[in-house]
């Protein structure tokens, strides 16, 4: 069999409610795109019956389904990577399962690939999420744009195109964390970005929890910049700096004026401030140690314990 045109690759985590509406509509788009095309759905250790469904669909379009099953759970990025790993379209395009990216939307990606770009990005407009994911996203984009060099309008959209060239880089690159839409950006010699539609998550609940949100965003940060770091240093200089001066003001004050004995209180305020910087500073520290710790163990990133092909 030759090679399909376009591969999909599709992250699967307890969606049980979501997949066959997701399945109908996703293989309806492509039928009628008429290009051929793979879709690539990765079971992320998902402990309802999405596994089942999937091989229902395995059995109802062997042609152009194929599984990945995980011996656990890795992570929607690991996930996404081993559907890369396996795909072999020119094109490939990358969405969740929870309904939340219309696979209406695929063509309008393809169609502006074939202008010549290598990596196409959704921007979700009027984004269906609650207000406290919305804002906090926004927070994030802001800071990742100015710490970071990847100039991007939403990170968080999992709605992509990406070219074969992309795709292999990110296979071949060994990080044991990564945050696909910004490695693919690193690699991307020609990116660009067109809108798409975005729709509530048709069932279930979110997969993320606050803390995990915050996790991979930290790992968004510190793999893609070193300024969180650069920045205490700077902060360091600067309070050495002032601290200087008003050295030498106490020195000139005991020698013209007499000893200080008041302000012990206003002291301990400003230690107290100080050691606050300074854990900090240590915690930023750890974070990246914390990156070289897991990349020097050199640990599988995922194992698969079986592939539907
Ligand atoms: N997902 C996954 N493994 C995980 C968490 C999520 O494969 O550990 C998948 C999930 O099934 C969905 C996608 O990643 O297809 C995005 O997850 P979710 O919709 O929960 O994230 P949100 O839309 O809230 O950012
Ligand atoms: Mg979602």
């Amino acid at each position: 069999m030759s090679n399909p045109h376009i591969s999909i690759v599709i992250p699967v985590y307890n969606e049980e409610g979501n997949i066959e509406k997701l399945f109908e509509r996703l293989v309806k788009t492509m039928d009628d795109y008429g290009k051929s095309y793979e879709i690539i759905f990765t079971n992320d250790g998902s402990r309802d019956r999405s596994l089942e469904i999937l091989e229902s669909f395995h059995q109802k379009r062997s042609d152009v389904i194929r599984v990945i099953d995980f011996n656990g759970n890795f992570g929607q990025h690991m996930a996404v990577l081993a559907g890369f790993e396996l795909s072999k379209g020119e094109i490939i395009v990358t969405l969740d399962s929870d309904l939340q990216n219309p696979p209406e939307e695929i063509p309008k990606l393809i169609a502006e690939m074939e202008k010549g770009f290598d990596l196409v990005s959704g921007v979700r407009q009027k984004r269906r999420d609650n207000w406290f994911r919305r804002n906090a996203s926004k927070i994030i984009n802001l800071i990742r744009d100015r710490i970071t060099r990847i100039r991007m309008t939403d990170h968080g959209c999992m709605l992509r195109a990406y070219s074969r060239q992309v795709i292999d880089l990110m296979v071949s690159s060994g990080e044991s964390s990564m945050f696909i839409p910004a490695l693919a950006y690193s690699y991307a010699r020609n990116p660009t970005e067109i809108p798409v539609a975005h729709d509530e998550r048709a069932s279930g609940s979110s997969k993320y929890s606050l803390l995990s949100l915050i996790q991979l965003n930290f790992d968004l940060m510190t793999g893609y910049s070193l300024i969180p770091l650069q920045t205490f240093t700077l902060l360091g200089l600067i309070i050495s700096f002032f601290s200087f001066l008003f050295v030498v003001y106490m020195f000139l004050r005991r020698i013209f004026i007499g000893p200080e004995a008041q302000g012990v209180f206003t002291l301990f305020a400003i230690m107290f401030f100080l050691v606050g910087v300074l854990l900090m500073s240590v915690g930023i520290m750890g974070e990246y140690i914390g990156r070289i710790y897991q990349e020097v163990r050199r640990r599988p990133r995922y194992s698969i314990k079986k592939v539907l092909e």
